[in-house]
This record gives structure tokens, C-alpha cells and sequence, in this order.
């Protein structure tokens, strides 16, 4: 198993610098792998992790889970917290972690000579034992796993925009299969009439 340290320098790596909550996502993974009995960093597929907000707490953790959006073992649930919970998606078992409300505070006595708010965070979280810095919970996913994960290799096109939908994503609306989007669950509205970009390769 890699150190807190190894796992903090490829997070920062990763991140392109060390922060606070890069450390509490570190430390967030590592203790979930112990609670759930999981070797982490993972190169297999066993641990989904959900992310309560993006930014430098899911780097941190998906730094030391192997976690990754790209690999479906990564999943953000915007709620705008630092928080994240861990599945083992062969068991079931699922553990969410959240820092101690008093974490912030706290982590001063572990670096009495930081300059700063930031910097006592960034040393006091590194030194902080789990029971003072998190509060873990077991929980139970009220979203079925099957669903999540679906079928690989399943798609389907919508009846609207025509275009595919992966992981069983689609919506069926009296009778015809649409997209989230075609269903009014857009983020976005079109400006101008859609123009198709073709590049033709030249390979002579
Ligand atoms: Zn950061
Ligand atoms: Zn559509």
C-alpha cells in the first residue's frame, strides 16, 4: 500500500498543487479502503466512489481510490460538499465520509506553528487521526447499482435529436424513447441552427 505521502505527491501532481481538501480527499479514500476491506489505490473496478462536489477534494480522492470519471468508478452528485461515499460494488457495503465540523479548528493543534488558516488545515489534516478529522457512516444507496453501472455495450438513439444514449440513460415519454435533453431536462438551449463540422482527411 502506498503512503499518505506517495498518494499526496500523485494527487499534487495530478492537481498541479497541494491543497487542504486534496489531503481530506487522500485521506477520505484511504479510510474508506479500510472500512471496506479494499486495497486502494484500485486498478479494477470493484470500488465506485460519489463525489459530493468537484474540485480539489475529488482529485484528492481520485488520486488514491483509482477512482475516475473515464473509467466509471467516479461519479460527481454536485451537492457542493466535501463528502463522498464508497461502494463496494460486490458487496453492497457502502461507507460515507464527511470531515468533522470541528475538523477545521482542530487541525491547528496538529500544526501549532502554521502561518495561517490554510497552511494549519494542510499540515493538521495530514496529522490528524481518522476519528477527529471524519465522521464515517455506513449507509445504504437508495439508486439501484445495476441501473448505475448498466450494460456494456448497450445504447439506444433518441426518437427526438436522433442522437445515442449510452448506459441506459434514455427516457420513454408515451411510447418513444428520448434522450435527458429531448425530455426537458436540458442545461443547455441552442443559439444558432446546428451546423455539422466535417474535416475530410486527406491520406494521400
Ligand atoms: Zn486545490
Ligand atoms: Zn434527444
Amino acid at each position: 500500500m502506498p503512503t499518505l505521502q506517495e498518494l499526496l505527491e500523485v494527487s499534487a501532481a495530478f492537481h498541479q498543487h497541494l491543497c487542504p481538501r486534496q489531503v481530506l480527499g487522500v485521506r477520505m479514500g484511504l479510510l474508506a479502503g479500510r472500512w471496506l476491506g479494499l486495497d486502494v489505490p484500485r486498478s479494477d473496478k470493484r470500488l465506485l466512489t460519489f463525489v459530493e462536489t468537484d474540485g480539489c477534494a475529488a482529485d484528492g480522492v481520485s488520486a488514491d481510490t483509482g477512482c475516475r470519471v473515464g473509467g466509471r468508478t467516479l461519479r460527481v452528485i454536485d451537492f457542493g460538499k466535501v463528502a463522498a461515499t464508497f461502494v463496494d460494488t460486490q458487496t453492497g457495503c457502502a461507507v460515507r465520509i464527511v470531515p468533522a465540523p470541528d475538523s477545521r479548528t482542530r487541525a491547528w493543534d496538529y500544526a501549532p506553528d502554521a502561518k495561517n488558516k490554510w497552511q494549519a488545515n494542510l499540515i493538521g489534516y495530514q496529522h490528524m487521526p481518522d476519528d477527529e478529522l471524519f465522521i464515517a457512516q455506513p449507509v445504504m444507496l437508495t439508486v439501484s447499482l445495476e441501473k448505475l453501472l448498466s450494460k456494456p455495450g448497450y445504447r439506444v438513439n433518441c426518437e427526438v435529436c436522433g442522437e445515442e444514449i449510452l448506459n441506459e440513460r434514455e427516457v420513454l415519454h408515451e411510447g418513444a424513447v428520448l434522450c435527458r435533453s429531448c425530455a426537458g431536462e436540458s442545461y443547455y438551449q441552442p443559439v444558432t441552427e446546428s451546423v455539422t463540422f466535417r474535416i475530410e482527411a486527406n491520406l494521400s
